[in-house]
Parts: C-alpha cells; sequence; structure tokens
C-alpha cells in the first residue's frame, strides 16, 4: 500500500489525481487532503478516500469542515501551519498542487521523510528552485515533474546521458488569443482569457497560458528541474498541443512526447514511477489527427517570454520577485482593475525595479529571502497597478 498526499486535492490537479486513486483504492492508503474554499469537495473526498486528516488553509472555515467530517473519525483542521503539519505526516508520494506561491511552503516541508514529491506546484522551482531541488538531494527525496511539459521531457531522457542534450524544446499551445488581432489584446475580457483552446485547467493557469505567463515559468522550470542552461531552453507555439515537449540531442535526434489533453497521463506517470501501468487516458488515432502544427512565438504578442529570458540570466531572487509580480497583477486583472496587457507590463516594471534597488541577484535563497522578495514584489505591483489607473 502506498501512502499517499495530495495537497491541493480540490483542485483541478488534486482531482485528476483522486481519479486516479478511486480507480485503484486498495492500492493506496490516503494519509492527507488539502484545500481552501471548496470545503464540500473537500469533506467528499476525505470520506470517500478514508483519508486520515483533512486540511483547509482558510481558518474561517474550520467549523464547517468539522461540522461535514464529525462521526467519521477524520481529523480536521485550518491554517497555515495544519498545512504544514500535513505536509510533514510521513507518506511515499505526495502530491504538490496547490497553485501559486502558497504551494512551496508545504511541498519543502513534505521532502523532510525522503519521500516522492509529485511536484505540480511550478511556482516552487520558480521562486526557489535551488532550494527545492537541494533539499530534495540532501534528504534523499524524489521530485518528480507532474507539468505536462516537464513530464514529456523527464519521459524523453530515461536512459540518456544528459550531457548528450543540446537543446529542450518546450511546446505551447498559444493560449485563448494566438490568433487574435494583437491591437486588440488590450481590451479582452477576464472570460475570454479563462478559455483554453485545448486543455481544462484551474482558471488562474489558463490566464497565465493566454498572457504565456505560464510558458515563461515553464522555461525556468526546465532550468531549475533539468540540468541544462538557458540557452538550451526553447519554446515553439504548436497549436495542436499534442507533443508536449522534444528533447534535442548531440546526434541530430529529437525525442518528443506524443499524448492526449490529459493531466492524468502525467499524473499517473509519476504515481507509478518507476513503472509505467495502464491509464485511463484516449490513445490518439494519428491519422484522424492527420497533421501537426508549428510556429515561432511572436514577441510582441507574448513579452512574458523575453521577461523569463531575463528572470533565467539573473538568477537570485529575480525568480521570486517575477512569479509575484505576476500573481498580483493576475488578482487585479481578475477584480478588473487592470487590462490585459498591463499584466507583463507591469511585471516587467517591478522586476526592473527591484533588481536596480536590491541587488536581489546574489541573495541567497532560503524560504525567508523568498517570503521577502515575494512580499515587497507584491506591494510595488500593486502600488504600480493603482498609480496608472489614478
Ligand atoms: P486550481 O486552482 O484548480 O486548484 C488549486 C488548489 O489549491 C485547490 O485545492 C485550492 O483549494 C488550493 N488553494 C488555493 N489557494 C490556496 C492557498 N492559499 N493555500 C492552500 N491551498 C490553496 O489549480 P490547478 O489544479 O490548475 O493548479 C495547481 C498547480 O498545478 C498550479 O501550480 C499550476 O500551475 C500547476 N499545474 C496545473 C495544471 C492543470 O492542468 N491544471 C497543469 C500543470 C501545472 P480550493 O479549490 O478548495 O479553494
Ligand atoms: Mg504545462
Amino acid at each position: 500500500m502506498k501512502r499517499i498526499t495530495v495537497l491541493g486535492a480540490t483542485g483541478s490537479i488534486g482531482q485528476n489525481t483522486i481519479d486516479l486513486i478511486r480507480r485503484a483504492p486498495d492500492n493506496y492508503d490516503v494519509v492527507a487532503v488539502t484545500g481552501a474554499t471548496n470545503i464540500k469537495q473537500l469533506i467528499k473526498d476525505a470520506i470517500d478516500l478514508r483519508a486520515d486528516i483533512a486540511v483547509t488553509s482558510d481558518e474561517t472555515r474550520l467549523a464547517e469542515l468539522r461540522d461535514g467530517l464529525a462521526g467519521t473519525g477524520i481529523e480536521a483542521a485550518a491554517g497555515a501551519a495544519a498545512l504544514i503539519e500535513a505536509a510533514a505526516r510521513p507518506a511515499d508520494w505526495i502530491m504538490s498542487a496547490i497553485v501559486g506561491f502558497a504551494g512551496l511552503a508545504p511541498g519543502l516541508e513534505a521532502l523532510t521523510h525522503g519521500t516522492t514529491l509529485a511536484l505540480a506546484n511550478k511556482e516552487s522551482l520558480v521562486t526557489a528552485g535551488p532550494l527545492l531541488m537541494g533539499k530534495a538531494k540532501r534528504l534523499g527525496a524524489t521530485v518528480l515533474p507532474v507539468d505536462s511539459e516537464h513530464s514529456a521531457v523527464f519521459q524523453a531522457l530515461i536512459g540518456e546521458d544528459i550531457t548528450a542534450v543540446e537543446r529542450v524544446i518546450i511546446t505551447a499551445s498559444g493560449g485563448a488569443f494566438r490568433d487574435h488581432p494583437i491591437e486588440a489584446l488590450a481590451n479582452v475580457t477576464v472570460a475570454q482569457a479563462s478559455q483554453h483552446p485545448n486543455w481544462d485547467m484551474g482558471q488562474r493557469i489558463t490566464i497565465d497560458s493566454a498572457t504565456m505567463f505560464n510558458k515563461a515559468m515553464e522555461l525556468i522550470e526546465t532550468k531549475e528541474f533539468f540540468d541544462v542552461s538557458a540557452s538550451q531552453i526553447e519554446t515553439i507555439v504548436h497549436p495542436e498541443s499534442l507533443i508536449h515537449a522534444l528533447v534535442g540531442f548531440n546526434d541530430g535526434a529529437l525525442m518528443a512526447h506524443v499524448g492526449p489533453h490529459d493531466m492524468r497521463h502525467a499524473i499517473g506517470f509519476a504515481l507509478n514511477y518507476p513503472d509505467r501501468k495502464t491509464l485511463p487516458v484516449e490513445r490518439l488515432d494519428l491519422a484522424k489527427i492527420g497533421q501537426l502544427n508549428f510556429r515561432t512565438p511572436d514577441p510582441a504578442r507574448y513579452p512574458a517570454l523575453a521577461i523569463a529570458d531575463q528572470v533565467m540570466a539573473e538568477g537570485g531572487l529575480s525568480g521570486a520577485v517575477f512569479n509575484a509580480a505576476k500573481e498580483q497583477a493576475l488578482d487585479h486583472f481578475i477584480a478588473g482593475d487592470c487590462g490585459f496587457t498591463d499584466m507583463a507590463r507591469v511585471v516587467q516594471t517591478v522586476l526592473d525595479v527591484m533588481l536596480t534597488r536590491e541587488g536581489l541577484q546574489n541573495a541567497t535563497i532560503t524560504l525567508d529571502s523568498v517570503r521577502e522578495a515575494d512580499a515587497m514584489a507584491r506591494a510595488l505591483t500593486s502600488e504600480e497597478i493603482t498609480d496608472t489607473k489614478g
């Protein structure tokens, strides 16, 4: 029996993970499930999976969670400390699927027992890659990528020598506005930006796909996860999103990972690793698909990609600043405080300002230093957006 914890169980990745667990309940012993606002789902999953504990990050919802679990013997807890405590409980496999910077601390904690951490929370690598990967190495923990592109790269590298890798190509769908007139991007709505052409995901990552902030994060994630330099990482628009990534080797071979739009593949790969087991995902009919297309991303449409290059070149805490500014700008966009194209402009401004002011490039990456950079970048982003509005 594999002891399993799902951090962010009520979200899109969390629910896909639970779908796989439900299909083979006898194989898994569920330790903890966590959520934030969707208490109904959290209660249902905790009971169905017979978890030891259910945790919400929102302390104001503890009574509701407790009521729902009364008489089941399942513990209920709430708040940041409870989340950390749940992540620290011994488990063989922990899914890190909280969205945003909030996922970093529980993910780091989960490594303590040398567990296998299935990492969907890309923000952990963007803000604190060396901290997370360093801790995993020190404690003999295994980190497996769950982001589809990184799972694809990981799979293409099995049995290969990393020094034979020339380049890693991360594909991008191009998001909701890949064919939208550039001059009309400033006026697109939150509802339009929340429609992904291929994937069904949480709202935040879907909007991040439209700006390509998601791809920017993934380029940084690639650099942090695999032992490759920024100059070896490329991105290409592939509207069908069926090739998730390609690895190019020094003999000219390109190994592509092709698969359906279903996160249960990458999640299931991480769940069954190092084995492969049958997964309930569509088998592609290549003749029916007919053709696959590729194009170079337009830097004017996707300014986020140049920001990723800057972050990879600067290093240090610039990833933490970038992520915080991006998360804060996204909050403002969703709240209707700024336009779609304002997000990249403001993130670029905040990054430039903080890089000149704070000497972030050479700072040591600790949970505290990352938190401090995160808070400063968020405040500056809100200031910048308020100033522009005013
Ligand atoms: P969702 O928004 O669907 O789910 C997020 C989860 O985190 C929910 O369980 C939510 O709880 C919980 N949560 C939200 N805020 C907090 C907080 N402050 N503290 C603790 N928990 C919180 O996100 P996704 O599942 O789409 O994404 C999760 C992660 O996986 C992200 O980092 C994303 O970038 C990454 N990812 C997602 C992919 C996808 O297909 N969705 C693909 C690749 C990567 P509740 O719902 O109860 O409020
Ligand atoms: Mg991805």
